[in-house]
């Protein structure tokens, strides 16, 4: 989600920033702009992708100072006025986030004349507003965390100070670097690793200045740190697609060894069994993983486990007290309702994160971290770390090896299911059914196909279909019938009859042991059992989806509307 990308230092800025834009691009966003230094400051912006941007800037301007920023709308259309940078009196600036109060702000900056729909605008006007009572900018920003309710991760540059950019950030991630070409502020860590694999990590009310000789970070009461410089160990040419021709279909084809990864470097987990009660905290797919593991955890360990949607958590009465334990699922570890969550709870309980990103903000938050090691996911779907999240949560309720499992899965890889997708890929609507752990599985095939492919598609619990939405069943409305449950198989195939008898076109996926000739299906995906079985009934969903996706011509590695790192409420 947005990007910020500002660089000072000894090459010129504009491609460094359209490089470091690019980097962060699949963060998600739907307009870019940057302002750049010459003997002034200089913005372009646009609407739409950073091609678009491009085309207005000479990559051989003198100018080696810029802000940069890809944006992913919250206040305001996807409109050219809308992107960032923003300009007032003699404020340019960049932002992500969202400033919770800016109606109230507006109303007291009524000087301003607006010219953008944005709460982004609003917070420009107001630092102009204080500079003119107080012409110290590193004051100013350390009384925003007073004024402002809500996030931002901010990078500044002032009309009478053109050799400086500053940085500050609250709930929205930003982090700081310094390299031989220069200095960089950025939203990630991946973006810098052109440059430099040493990064410093910003803390909320951290205050950066930096010009092309000197950084310098300030707390809220504006004294000097030292901070830590951290060092990325990953393999920075990873990120790139290979042989694949996406990074979607790359990162499916890594399961194998990242899930293995995982195994190998988590082989010493919390115990679960000292707690009387678990809730697991996610969005989207780290939900769905959630559900995979109360399934697991519940079977297994014989503890009650309640999954939650962060942005419903974070609001609720949540029946907590010291024998709970929280898990909190985050790929990226930015996630702002799961972030929220860890912080409303974490003084009351233990808290335990499953995350990918190393030292991201819920990482450093939670009690007990436990690291996914799916590697740099770039897709804005997730499908390694999805896996990895399950399989970190079924090892804490199992304890068994998996190298059965990987290969297994390898055998499944073999396909790639694209004469299903075939089939699939013309209809509008789509359902996925399947009973407990099968219908968990449901929902994630079902909510994979949305996101890259458009496809309107419902998941439901088989044995609910009938108490309404079979209404919507017509002849060759295509049904995905998963069934890999041998308690629960037969009941699922009823439910399956009751779809074909109203006409649905049905793809079933079962296993090899439950496997049985039948007019039931039009189609049928055999996949071998296993103890680990969602690892394995994921991978043909995950292919379905994509070859989908891929038929239908979509982006699929950058699906509109979507960010990869939900740093927004
Ligand atoms: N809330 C701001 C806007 O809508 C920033 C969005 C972002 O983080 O990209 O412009």
């Amino acid at each position: 989600m947005c990007g910020i990308y500002c660089y000072v230092g000894k090459k010129k800025a504009i491609p460094v920033l359209l490089d470091g834009l690019a980097s962060l691009e699949y963060r998600g966003y739907d307009s870019a702009g940057i302002a750049y230094v010459t003997d002034k400051i200089n913005i372009i912006k646009e609407k739409g992708r950073l091609d678009n941007l491009k085309k207005l800037l000479d990559l051989n301007t003198d100018t080696y100072l810029g802000i940069g920023h890809t944006r992913w709308a919250t206040h305001g259309k996807p409109n050219k006025k809308n992107a960032h940078p923003h300009h007032q009196g003699k404020v340019t600036l960049v932002h992500n986030g969202i400033i919770e109060n800016y109606q109230e702000l507006k109303s007291l900056l009524k000087e301003y004349k607006f010219k953008s729909e944005t709460d982004t605008e609003v917070l420009c006007c107001l630092i102009d507003k204080l500079l003119k009572e107080n012409n110290n900018i590193l004051k100013v920003l350390s009384k925003l965390n007073e004024l402002v309710k809500g996030s931002y991760a901010l990078g500044i540059i002032l009309n009478d100070d053109l050799n400086n950019i500053y940085g500050i950030k609250k709930n929205s991630p930003l982090i700081l670097a310094k390299s031989d070409i220069g200095n960089f502020l950025a939203s990630d860590i991946p973006a810098i690793l052109k440059y430099t694999n040493e990064y410093i990590l910003l803390d909320d009310n951290n205050i950066v200045k930096m010009s092309k000789d000197e950084v310098k970070i300030y707390d809220s009461k504006l004294n000097v740190l030292d901070k830590k410089i951290n060092t990325f160990d990953g393999d920075i040419n990873k990120i790139s697609k290979g042989k694949y021709e996406h990074f979607l279909l790359k990162e499916i084809y890594e399961q194998p060894d990242v899930l293995y990864k995982t195994y190998l470097e988590n082989q010493n987990l919390p115990d679960l069994k000292k707690y009387n009660k678990i809730h697991i905290v996610g969005c989207g797919s780290a939900y769905h993983a959630g559900l995979v593991g109360k399934y697991y955890i519940e079977k297994y360990c014989n503890i009650e486990v309640n999954v939650e949607i962060a942005s419903e958590y974070r609001y609720k009465n949540n029946f907590i007290n010291k024998n709970t334990l929280v898990i909190f699922i985050s790929q990226s570890g930015e996630t702002a309702d799961t972030l929220a969550c860890v912080k409303k709870v974490k003084d009351k309980c233990d808290t335990l994160g499953i995350i990918n990103v190393i030292d991201s903000s819920i990482a450093r938050e939670v009690k007990n971290v436990i690291y996914t090691k799916a590697g740099c996911e770039i897709a804005v779907a997730t499908t390694k770390a999805y896996s990895c999240q399950i399989l970190v949560l079924m090892m804490m309720a199992l304890k068994k090896d998996i190298t059965n499992l990987i290969s297994k899965i390898n055998n499944l890889l073999k396909n790639d299911y694209e004469e299903i997708a075939k089939k699939i890929y013309k209809s509008e609507h789509l359902f996925y059914i399947g009973r407990d752990i099968d219908y968990y599985l449901a929902l994630e095939g079902s909510l994979k196909l949305k996101e890259i492919s458009y496809i309107h598609s419902e998941a439901y619990a088989a044995g609910e279909l009938k108490h309404g939405t079979i209404s919507l069943i017509e002849k060759n409305t295509i049904v995905i019938a998963i069934a890999t449950d041998k308690d629960l198989v037969e009941k699922t195939i009823s439910n399956i009859k009751e779809v074909k008898a109203r006409g649905a076109y049905v793809i079933y996926i079962t296993t090899n042991s439950l496997d049985q000739e039948s007019d039931f299906y039009d189609e049928k995906i055999v996949i071998e059992e296993d103890i680990y079985q969602p690892l394995l009934t994921i991978i043909p969903i995950q292919l379905i989806a994509y070859h989908v996706a891929k038929l239908r011509k979509c982006d699929i590695d950058k699906p509109k509307n979507l960010a990869k790192s939900v740093t927004v409420e």
